[in-house]
């Protein structure tokens, strides 16, 4: 190459990806109400719309055995109970030009509001709504417990679903991950009114939110609106702290889930790593990459290009959390290849990763890719408001956007085989294998369908 094009080369490459992680600030503003809950706003009049997200710090590892499932219950009924709004909720917010939606993970609740700006003041005050006072009507408790009951039945139908299930209840002894969001079934149909008012009594609280707004807003106006709105609403007791913290797993376990209507076997293995605030979390980023991101990555190359085991493969990191989490590999196999086969070629390509360490055009590779998809998600303002929600939620506030980019490019080679080495042992993972067996079965010709990125990827309401 000649030196006349190194500028235009280097001008080609600070376009895809910034040089500075300076880039990905964000000149967002933060206010803390009395009652303990924090407002997060950015202003950004790209279009004359605005971006709200309700950050609970509320989802399932707050639930216990016999309300499990309340959570994402909640998630349903705060559409339905506000004192003011009711069930109108959604056709309000339709009737203003806007949309929403929700989800609900193990560690929390978010809501989602995109209006045109003009529609702010009515977005807060509902809001504020449903953040203050929910009337548990016993026709409104009901219906929503049916639809969530059907919500359940649904997603047991597919056989993925259920050994992502079994996965996780052996995978965690202790702590309240061992369930999955949508909840225990016996549990979705007995919950009482009392449950209902203790978990929204306790969870739904000032002091365990955050609000973020993006948009074509004044911050100052926004703050004074917002405070306006949530201000008055009373801070409630700290929570005690989620107990039962999962014990070292001291040896491999293994789960078989008969299916007779599957259509393909599977293999979903997991192995616990540490929560979204441990160091080690930018590595297991990039390992996720290395191993299971795009055709380029390790496992897909060898198990569905090159040997032609799997369908597909899928996994990685679970979702943020706040207590210790799991990293999975889940294989969707082809016709006829033994589950057995697909697995050991896992865990030989991870015992190469822990041996040999990544190459460095191949680190530098993922690690330039996952700072282009932080750079995808600030195109927009609703990608900025959940941007912003998440590393204010997750990562120590919101400041820290650039920061949590800057880790994941000084993961080195040398971090890449500590982690994995410490990770990917046997006694610390759980294997749970779907075999297509059991009454009637008999699996039909058209192959398997392709799995879900993550196994335990929050419940989204579409809407
Ligand atoms: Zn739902």
């Amino acid at each position: 190459m000649s030196t006349k094009l190194l500028p235009a080369a280097a001008l080609l490459a600070a376009a895809a990806v910034p040089a500075a992680a300076a880039d990905l600030e964000l000149p967002a503003a933060e206010r803390t109400f009395g009652n303990g809950l924090k407002v997060i706003v950015l202003e950004d009049r790209s279009i004359p719309n605005v971006a709200m997200y309700v950050w609970w710090r509320v989802g399932a590892r707050n639930e216990r055995t016999g309300i499990t499932g309340l959570a994402h219950y909640f998630e349903h009924m705060m559409f339905m109970g506000g004192a003011k709004y009711g069930a109108r909720f959604d056709a309000l917010m339709e009737a203003a030009g806007g949309s929403n939606n929700a989800y609900t993970s193990h560690d929390v609740t978010v809501y989602q509001d995109w209006v045109p700006a003009s529609a702010l003041p009515l977005v807060l005050d509902m809001e504020r709504d449903r953040m203050s006072g929910m009337v548990f009507d016993p026709a409104k408790v009901k219906s929503e417990r049916d639809v969530v009951t059907n919500e359940y039945l649904l997603g047991i139908k597919d056989p993925r679903e259920r050994l992502a299930v079994q996965m996780r209840a052996a995978a965690y002894t202790a702590h309240p991950y061992q369930w999955d969001v949508i909840g225990w079934y016996e549990d979705i149909r007995s919950w009482t009114q009392s449950d209902l008012e203790e978990f929204y009594g306790t969870n739904y609280a000032p002091n365990n939110a955050t609000v973020v707004i993006v948009g074509a807003v004044d911050p100052e106006e926004t703050f004074r609106r917002a405070e306006a709105a949530f201000g008055g609403i009373p801070r409630k007791p700290d929570r005690r702290p989620v107990g039962s913290a999962e014990p070292e797993q001291k040896g491999e376990r293994r789960v078989v889930v008969e299916a007779p209507d599957a259509r393909t076997p599977q293999v979903l293995a997991a192995w616990h790593i540490g929560s979204t605030s441990d160091p080690d979390f930018p590595v297991h980023e990039v390992i996720e990459d290395l191993l299971l991101e795009g055709r380029a990555s390790r496992l897909h190359r060898v198990l569905v290009e090159d040997e032609q085991l799997c369908l597909d493969v899928s996994g990685g990191w679970q979702g943020h959390q706040f207590d210790p989490s799991l990293f999975t590999v889940e294989l969707t196999l082809r016709d006829g290849v033994a589950p057995e086969k697909a697995e050991a070629r896992v865990h030989e390509e991870i015992a190469r990763l822990v041996r040999e360490g990544p190459g460095e055009r191949e680190l530098r590779r993922v690690q330039n890719r996952i700072r282009a998809e932080f750079v995808r998600r600030l195109e927009t303002i609703d990608g900025k408001a959940a941007l912003l929600g998440e590393t204010e939620t997750f990562f120590g506030g919101w400041r820290n956007v650039s920061l949590r980019v800057e880790r994941v490019g000084a993961v080195t080679a040398e971090d890449v085989k500590r982690v994995a080495a410490r990770t990917f042992r046997a006694q610390n993972r759980t294997v749970a294998t779907l075999v297509v067996a059991g009454a009637g079965a008999a699996a039909p010709a058209d192959g398997g369908a392709a799995p879900e990125k993550k196994e335990a990827a929050p419940r989204e309401e579409s809407k």
